[in-house]
């Protein structure tokens, strides 16, 4: 377990390069990694069948690749990439070259081609000027070597296994690459998916109180608007009464912890029956939804009967606030700003009235 902490952390390492997202380094070695075990696998077998130029040719390509892996922690990610992709074609044509196309060459330029356009960051153009260039040397080295006996014969079993053993190892590679690069658009996906809705949500929230705002508010009213005209909705605007007095006798802070009590009032009083927004300083908006106004009121009197049990400490002075309602059912042959408008001058009339009460 240690061991393989140990591995992952390596893999990881940072290169000395700082402007540079180690994020192609990181993959390269991986894939330098599962070709040196490869290339050593090859070397054992070729050396206990007695192959020892075979077993050279193995142990030159594995020390390639554990150069490239060195090389990623020092040089720029580009020069990685490029010796990981150049040695790779060398590689792939080598075996062309001693063993024909059923040496699994045809999976050598798809490999490549991945590579290359996920690692470099130049124009789209010129990752399809790379692919065009590949699949026309592909299409000339057909035509070059397609019909042509390989220049070496490993004989029947021997054929086979190149053949099947080079098409795992670079299909496996294929998937590596494949798999870290959706794996990481993934999970930048849900990280972008996360980070919007934190942002919308602090966007309609506000800060102090943790009610929707009133931007919210008015969407949540244009939305109402917008929907069937048979759905009904009661709408009440309210407001601490001499909230101005809170604050001149106690201060800023305890009037801000009242606003935050009353805030908590009203969304006790209102789960599952209403959308509660700070409207303004210390006004608050509740819609009503599938509520007229009678149902609406006999909220309001258990707002008003738990606001009036609501106590905030200012040293060993109690606090208590009461507030004044307009409630108003939401008429839909009425602009939307004539609804708030209608709710509003009641609740205007609650305060001439002598405050404390609700306004229907
Ligand atoms: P009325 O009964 O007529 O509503 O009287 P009032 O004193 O409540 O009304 P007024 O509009 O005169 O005063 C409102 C006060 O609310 C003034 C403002 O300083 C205070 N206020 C507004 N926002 C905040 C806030 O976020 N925190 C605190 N502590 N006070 C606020
Ligand atoms: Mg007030
Ligand atoms: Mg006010």
């Amino acid at each position: 377990m240690k061991g393989m902490n140990n591995l992952r952390q390596l893999l990881n390492k940072e290169t000395i390069h700082e402007n540079e997202s180690k994020k192609m380094p990181v993959l390269i070695r991986k894939l330098c990694l599962v070709l040196i075990a490869y290339f050593a696998c090859n070397v054992l077998a070729l050396a206990i069948m007695g192959q020892v130029v075979a077993m050279a040719g193995n142990f030159v390509f594995g020390l390639l690749y554990f150069v490239i892996l060195i090389q990623s922690y020092r040089v720029h990610k580009l020069t990685t990439v490029w010796s990981f992709i150049l040695i790779t074609a060398i590689w792939g044509f080598t075996m062309l070259c001693l063993f024909g196309f059923n040496s699994s060459f045809q999976v050598f330029p798809a490999f490549l081609i991945i590579i290359f356009f996920f690692a470099i960051n130049e124009h789209f153009a010129a990752k399809v000027i790379f692919s065009v260039i590949l699949f026309g040397i592909y299409m000339f080295m057909f035509n070059l070597f397609g019909d042509t006996d390989p220049f070496l014969d490993p004989g029947m079993a021997g054929q086979k296994y190149i053949r099947d053993a080079t098409m795992f190892v670079v299909l496996l590679c294929i998937c590596i690459s494949v798999y870290t690069f959706s794996n990481e658009s993934q999970s930048l996906e849900g990280k972008l998916i996360e980070y919007n809705k934190k942002l919308k949500e602090k966007a309609n929230t506000d800060p102090l109180t943790g009610l929707n705002n009133r931007g919210m508010a008015m969407e949540y009213l244009e939305d109402f608007a917008r929907k069937a005209d048979e759905m009904i909705c009661s709408i009440c605007i309210c407001d601490i009464d001499h909230f101005k007095r809170v604050n001149d006798s106690y201060g800023h802070d305890i009037g801000d912890l009242v606003l935050k009590a009353v805030a908590r009032v009203l969304m006790n009083c209102t789960v599952d029956k209403g959308f509660v927004a700070r409207w303004g300083g210390e006004e608050f908006f509740i819609a009503f939804p599938n509520m007229n106004g009678d149902d609406a009121v006999s909220v309001l009197y258990t707002i008003q009967s738990e606001l009036r049990k609501t106590v905030v400490m200012s040293g060993d002075q109690k606090i208590r606030v009461t507030l004044t309602y307009g409630l108003t059912e939401y008429d839909k042959n009425m602009p939307l700003n004539q609804n708030i408008k209608d709710a509003d001058n009641k609740l205007y009339m609650g305060k001439e009235q002598g405050r404390d009460r609700i306004m229907y």
